[in-house]
């Protein structure tokens, strides 16, 4: 199966990734397009919390072990 799927948000194939093991989610396929307006606008809403704060973001994400149940997932961003 080669299935691509593709974001909601930005219409970019979603990436797999291998979340670290501590998160409890496996392999997950992420949107990792730093100009998806899902990943951009969730930073604004996150942000605002200080000068020294590390900026985060939400990055779009699904579960293919949850039936590809949507969800946020919580990113930094390299800034
Ligand atoms: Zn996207």
């Amino acid at each position: 199966m080669s299935e691509k799927m593709t974001c909601p948000h930005c219409q970019k194939e979603l990436t797999n990734w291998v979340a670290p093991p501590d998160s409890g989610w496996g392999e997950i396929l992420v949107c990792f397009n730093d100009q998806c307006p899902f990943y951009l606008g969730s930073a604004d809403s996150i942000l605002n919390k200080g000068e020294d704060q590390r900026s985060l973001g939400c990055r779009y994400a699904v579960d293919p072990a949850n039936k590809y149940e949507p969800f946020s997932m919580l990113a930094i961003c390299p800034k």
